[in-house]
């Protein structure tokens, strides 16, 4: 009992004064900071932190070199007993007396003790991943504060299986792959592979899966158990090194059985000092006090490495954040401010859309074609006039047949012959310009359909900080375009209206053009009258013409022809009338409602009587609320870990490391 007891001091001894010695004030502030970070839950904003994660395949001795580390037992045996990452904070506090032990999951945290923490793990484990054998990814923290353990952080993960046992999922496989993978793919991660004495290296499924993200190994450490079980072979297995471990290799003996922790030690030591073919293993890569120096070494190192990586991480999602939260809408807090935002985004709407509509200026929507709203009306416009026929159309493909009816109908009316009837004239205009009324209102169709889309776009861009506001500028749009609209059609109606009632025009070509064509009279007027001349004429303006269908209406026809060419000379000023008059009132339309109607529109609908637009500007939508306070948190939260780690930082530059 009294020898029990003296090896036990000693070994603890030997313990705190080797790490006390290693890992004094210079390595325990990084991994302060570390844990600070962590706790932070910096991890959350995308910044990895770097950790010692372990893996292995399924017995392979896990969560038993863990429970060496820390001197404290888990849960642990056959099949699968860590069913969810495991997060285990050791840290070395020689003035404790007692060590204190608690489970951080869910947002809870829970005080247990060392005969205790098994059953708290596993009810923990129950509670994240249920009772049977499913796993998950939600990782439960296990502080353990005490004297004599190295300060270490790792993690403790599933072990593989290629074959689900019973009650377990078909893709177990997958899942837990999956899950190791995620801790040990970051750059940053430490892989501790535990491989069992017992077996052959390279058949073992956590050296694949770790050679998959560390080909060279680079970043992983072998930890050989159960050296006790097999010593045979065992010192040219690490010496030979067939798996590319990089950092190299610490072989161990567990705690067996119901050993306590210190007689493990005490067991551990004896094997390797005097087993024939242990004892020839270098005293440097054997012993469970090796790993925790070693593993405390290769910690600091990586976190000293990653640390000016972190800060600038951390500084970049400190500045993304802050300007993100300085881009919101401000809280609105009274009347008077609503009001002022309300202006505001109708200031900045007309802008825009004075830019795109009426200037051609198209720098806030460079690449948008669409919202290159001159350049696409100019482009509907010239369609537009290329759609009226630019000769006028004739009903009757023989010539002037359509003249001589209409003619033969008047004739009863004005009575006297050889006299062109003013009737004649108005009557097939009025047919002329009724046949293609319906594509001006086509194009107002149109045109209209484009502006309003454009003036959507805008308005909803330009209120996207007020969500609850988006359906009422929609609609104050929509109701708007819809009145410029209907004004448009009154328009067009007036002036073909205007076109069939009246016959003027000032337009000097309306006379020359009447005189060329009339150049034709003699000619056309000689081919009627002589039955020996050819029946085919081509005309100037006309294409070729067949006029023998018109010998037998001699005296008509010469009517006929003066009445034709007048509505030929008079059509092209009826269409450029058409659409000039349409094109500069749909000018004249979009300034007027860039300039006036929008605001008046928008105050209407927005503001209204009972100013409950402006009401609803006041309550922020939750969506907003929730961002603005996410944001704010999460800069806060960077602001301190930029602190944390700028005092490292000094101290790391203090001591010249
Ligand atoms: P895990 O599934 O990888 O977490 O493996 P465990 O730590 O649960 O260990 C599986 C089994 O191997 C347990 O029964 C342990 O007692 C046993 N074991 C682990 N390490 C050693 C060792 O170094 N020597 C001996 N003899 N047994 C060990
Ligand atoms: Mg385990």
């Amino acid at each position: 009992m009294g020898d029990r007891k003296e090896g036990i001091a000693k070994a603890e001894a030997e313990n705190t004064t080797a790490l006390a010695a290693s890992y004094d004030s210079r390595i325990r502030p990084l991994l302060d900071t570390i844990d600070r970070l962590r706790h932070l839950k910096v991890m959350q904003e995308g910044i990895e932190l770097p950790s010692i994660v372990v893996v292995g395949d399924q017995s392979s001795g896990k969560s038993s070199v863990l429970e060496s580390l820390a001197g404290i037992n888990l849960p642990r045996g056959q099949g699968i007993c860590t069913r969810v990452p495991l997060i285990m904070r050791l840290q070395g506090h020689p003035s404790l007396s007692k060590p204190q032990l608690q489970l951080e999951y869910k947002d809870k945290i829970i005080p247990t003790s060392e005969a205790g923490i098994s059953n708290s793990i596993s009810s923990a484990t129950a509670e994240i991943a249920g009772n049977g054998k499913g796993i998950s990814n939600t990782p439960l923290t296990l502080v353990v504060k005490k004297r004599g353990v190295p300060d270490l952080t790792m993690v403790d993960l599933p072990g593989i299986t290629r074959v689900p046992v019973h009650g377990q999922p078909d893709n177990i496989y997958e899942q837990i792959s999956g899950i190791i993978m995620e801790y040990i793919a970051p750059k940053d991660s430490i892989i501790l592979n535990v491989l069992s004495a017992t077996v052959d290296f390279p058949t073992c499924e956590s050296i694949r899966m770790s050679q998959q993200v560390d080909r060279t190994g680079e970043r992983t450490l072998a930890v050989v158990t159960k050296a006790d079980k097999a010593p045979e072979g065992l010192l040219e297995k690490v010496t030979t090194d067939d798996v590319n471990i990089g950092l190299g290799y610490v072989c161990v003996r567990n705690r067996v059985g119901d050993e306590s922790y210190e007689q493990a030690r005490d067991a551990e030591k004896r094997l390797f000092e005097t087993h024939p073919l242990l004892s020839r293993i270098d005293k440097s890569i054997v012993g469970i006090p090796v790993l925790a120096q070693r593993l405390m070494q290769i910690q600091a190192a990586s976190i000293a490495k990653c640390l000016p990586d972190i800060v600038k991480k951390i500084n970049e999602k400190l500045s993304r954040n802050a300007l993100e939260l300085k881009q919101m809408p401000r809280n609105l807090s009274s009347m008077a401010d609503a009001m002022r935002a309300f202006m505001n985004m109708i200031s900045m709407a007309k802008e825009s859309l004075r830019k795109i509509l009426i200037r051609g200026e198209f720098d806030e929507f460079p690449d948008d074609m669409v919202m290159h709203a001159t350049a696409r009306m100019s482009e509907m416009l010239s369609k537009y006039s290329k759609e009226l026929p630019s000769k006028c159309p004739s009903a009757d493909e023989r010539f002037l047949m359509e003249e001589i009816a209409v003619l033969e109908e008047a004739k009863g009316i004005d009575g006297l012959p050889n006299f062109l009837p003013r009737s004649a004239f108005r009557t097939l205009l009025r047919r002329k310009v009724k046949e293609i009324s319906q594509i001006p209102s086509e194009f107002i169709r149109k045109m209209w359909a484009y502006i309003e889309d454009v003036v959507v776009r805008v308005l909803l861009h330009h209120s996207e900080n007020y969500p609850q506001l988006q359906s009422l500028t929609r609609r104050a749009a929509e109701n708007l375009v819809e009145k410029m609209r209907n004004r448009s059609y009154q328009v067009m109606e007036e002036s073909i209206e205007m076109e069939m009632v009246a016959n003027y025009t000032s337009n000097a070509d309306y006379m020359k053009t009447w005189t060329e064509l009339m150049n034709n009279h003699d000619k056309f007027i000689n081919a009627i009258e002589d039955p020996t001349k050819p029946t085919k004429l081509s005309l100037e303006g006309f294409d070729e013409v067949e006029v023998s269908h018109l010998r037998q209406y001699v005296a008509m026809a010469e009517q006929a022809f003066d009445l034709r060419m007048r509505i030929t000379a008079y059509w092209r000023s009826v269409v450029l009338r058409l659409v000039d008059n349409l094109a500069l009132h749909i000018l004249y339309s979009v300034n007027c409602l860039v300039e006036k109607e929008m605001e008046m529109e928008l105050v209407d609908e927005l503001v209204g009587p009972r100013m409950s637009g402006l009401e609803r500007m006041l309550e922020e939508s939750p969506s907003t609320a929730g961002k603005r306070e996410r944001l704010g948190k999460s800069i806060g939260l960077l602001k301190e870990a930029k602190e944390v780690v700028a005092k490292i930082m000094d101290r790391i530059d203090a001591y010249g490391d």
